[in-house]
């Protein structure tokens, strides 16, 4: 029976962090892969080992497999683990690993393969008598029952899904799924599925070893979703009734047994209203979610899948399994919330995660991280385990209230206005929840209210910075004026609003500030450590961090941050916003363009599909008009901010 010393971790991020760290708490030494984008980042530094496989788009990197199992043979490890996505349920990857005489952490190959399509895998699944969601063929377009879900069969993270509620609409949607998954998952097989309206996903962790014991941890929630890509996830599942939990679990082991399953792995059902519940998918990896069912558990699913895979019996059975407690899960993404979820790149400039008992960060990024248009904008998973759900998610809001990641937009202060929605704190979840409240959900309101305290504090760092600064007069103020009449100003632009902070310092040691015309307010700073400033605002302290980048400002309170920027002295002429412009959200790459220069098309109507971040954008008319100026062609690369095309409405 083997024992790894050395493992290589086919991944890279948070993944790859959580994994090197299992690993040296079990001894083994292990071997991080890098591409150009990810030279410097953190867990390149925790391997012990770590092997440049390649440029950074992850076809040429993280997915290249000849550079990894090169890299795994070069540093003569044992094993590869691939973590999650890439190269993880690649069943040709696990057998070149096993024709190389490493040992692929997973299950066996044929079994990565049968369960990798999802037509399969239903097949399969049927056949063992659990349900599955009823599909259609493409070849009899009149059996179709609408609503359908279009997805790539090979697919996975919720790419390219789409749902259609008319037969009219089954002609694009299909063409736009199938580039998806072609250009996606190398396969265009489509499979067209009846789309079950509010549905949960619930989903039971799995795990086997290869002597034939077979045990289930538990389920695990993941109903909060946008794109169908969980967001939130917890164990166990509010309100689920225990002979359901005992059904789901019964058929996961069910669906193992036929496939001689072994190794972690996750079966997937999606639960209709009325209590029935049908197969999704099984997922034959390691989970982003896992960490919940560990908590839970307190089992450790990194360090059993690498026991399994030296071929060592699990050393508990399933009586030996409790639920202790509930654990949450939030995920950081890049992305902006109000803009339909975009992906976003850029440098994080502050990235700061508390620490207090009850919560565990997985995080791949630090200070000065690049987030790269090359890979997932997930950034860090944080995870609260208190004894009951309530507390766990009170821990989780505290957690994600205090951690900081400026720089970058990223959906931080969604998440906390979801948690903090009434109908998740009671547990009332399906899949359209984020749909379902998206108004409710929407924030803007509370943080214009609080607009006026982050301008403030804004400006008094700002102010602090520059009397830190001055080499004249050091100990005197940067707010003093000779002309006490005469006040320092700031003036800032949040989204579409431009303000002015007034000040002065006052006679007392305090700076007396007023947004615009607003009321004076007296502030003074208790303590400004790093990035984080408290300041007395009128008897009030309340505490910010603040984040000055040249002309940008971050700041964030309670749950919002704001990015502000100073305006400038003179009107910048090229930033003036052009009507009828369409321009490119991020860096990406034209896969289909729908109109040609000169078509008259309506506000709203799609002009190009743009690819970006693995996935598809469609660039809409922004009025009705008069297309003009398009000259890009399908394959074309854009950058971010490129102009598009133009709409001309002269003429509507
Ligand atoms: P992927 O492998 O891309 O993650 P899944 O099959 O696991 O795809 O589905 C992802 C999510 O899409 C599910 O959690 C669920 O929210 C939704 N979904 C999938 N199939 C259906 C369906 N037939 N009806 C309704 N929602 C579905």
């Amino acid at each position: 029976m083997p024992t790894f010393s050395k493992i290589l971790i086919a991944n890279r991020g948070e993944i790859a962090s959580r994994i090197i760290r299992t690993c040296h708490e079990m001894g083994v030494v292990t071997v991080a892969v890098f591409s150009d984008a990810d030279r410097d980042a953190p867990f390149v530094r925790q391997a012990d080992e770590a092997i440049y496989i390649g440029p950074s788009p992850s076809s040429e990197s993280y997915l290249c497999q000849d550079a990894i199992i090169s890299a795994a043979q070069r540093c003569h490890a044992d094993a590869i683990h691939p973590g999650y996505g890439f190269l993880a349920e690649n069943a040709i990857f696990a057998r070149a690993c096993a024709d190389a005489g490493i040992c692929f952490i997973g299950p066996a190959p044929k079994v990565i393969a049968l369960l990798g399509s999802k037509q399969a895998s239903k097949e399969l699944v049927n056949k063992a008598g659990v349900p599955v969601v009823p599909s259609f063929a493409l070849e009899h377009p009149n059996e179709i029952v609408y609503p359908v879900l279009l997805k790539a069969s090979m697919g996975g993270g919720g790419k390219g899904m789409q749902i259609v509620r008319e037969p009219s609409e089954l002609a694009s949607a299909l063409a736009s799924a199938k580039r998806v998954a072609t250009s996606a998952f190398g396969d265009s097989t489509i499979l067209i599925e009846s789309y079950i309206e509010s549905p949960r996903h619930i989903e039971i962790q799995i795990l086997g070893d290869q002597h034939g014991t077979l045990v289930h941890l538990f389920e695990r929630e993941c109903s909060i979703q946008r794109r169908h890509q969980k967001i939130i996830e917890e164990c166990p599942a509010p309100g689920l009734s225990p002979e359901l939990r005992t059904s789901l679990a019964a058929a996961a082991i069910t669906i193992a047994r036929a496939v001689d399953y072994h190794n972690a792995g996750t079966v997937e059902f999606i639960v209709a209203p009325n209590g029935e519940f049908y197969f999704l998918e099984v997922n034959t990896r390691l989970q982003v979610e896992h960490a919940v069912t560990e908590e839970v558990t307190g089992i450790d699913l990194v360090r059993e899948q690498i026991r399994i895979a030296e071929g060592k019996a699990l050393s508990f059975g399933q009586d030996d399994i409790h639920q202790n407690g509930a654990a949450l899960q939030c995920r950081l993404y890049a992305e902006d919330c109000d803009a339909d979820f975009l992906p976003c790149s850029g440098t994080l400039l502050h990235v700061s995660m508390p620490t207090m008992p009850g919560l565990r960060v997985e995080s791949g990024i630090e200070s000065g991280s690049v987030v790269s248009i090359h890979y997932d904008p997930m950034l860090a998973k944080l995870i609260t385990h208190a004894p009951t759900r309530s507390e766990a998610l009170r821990l989780m809001k505290r957690s994600l209230a205090t951690m900081a990641a400026l720089g970058v937009t990223t959906n931080r202060d969604f998440l906390l206005s979801v948690l903090s929605h009434g109908s998740f704190e009671t547990g009332q979840l399906d899949t359209g929840f984020l749909q379902q409240h998206s108004e409710t959900l929407a924030i803007l309101e509370e943080k214009e209210e609080f607009l006026g305290l982050a301008l403030m504090a804004a400006t008094y760092a700002k102010h602090d910075q520059q009397t830190c600064e001055r080499s004249i007069l050091p100990s005197m103020q940067a707010s003093y004026r000779n002309n006490r009449w005469r006040d320092a100003q700031c003036t800032l632009r949040w989204n579409e609003t431009t303000r002015t902070v007034h000040y002065h310092s006052a006679k007392d040691g305090s700076i007396e500030m007023r947004v615009d015309d607003g009321p004076a307010k007296a502030l003074r700073c208790a303590t400004s450590t790093g990035r984080t400033l408290v300041l007395e605002i009128d008897g009030h302290m309340q505490r910010f961090r603040v984040y000055w980048d040249r002309d940008r400002a971050f700041v964030q309170f309670q749950t919002y941050v704001y990015e502000l920027h100073l305006a400038p002295r003179f009107p910048v002429l090229n930033d003036t916003k052009v009507e009828g412009r369409c321009i490119a959200p991020m860096p990406g790459r034209v896969v289909q363009v729908l109109v040609q220069d000169g078509d008259v098309v309506g506000a709203g109507d799609t002009l190009l599909v743009l690819e970006a971040m693995k996935m598809e954008h469609r660039i809409v008319a922004n009025e009705s008009g008069t297309v003009r100026s398009l000259t890009s062609q399908v394959g074309d690369q854009v950058d971010g901010g490129q102009e598009l095309a133009m709409i001309d409405t002269s003429g509507v």
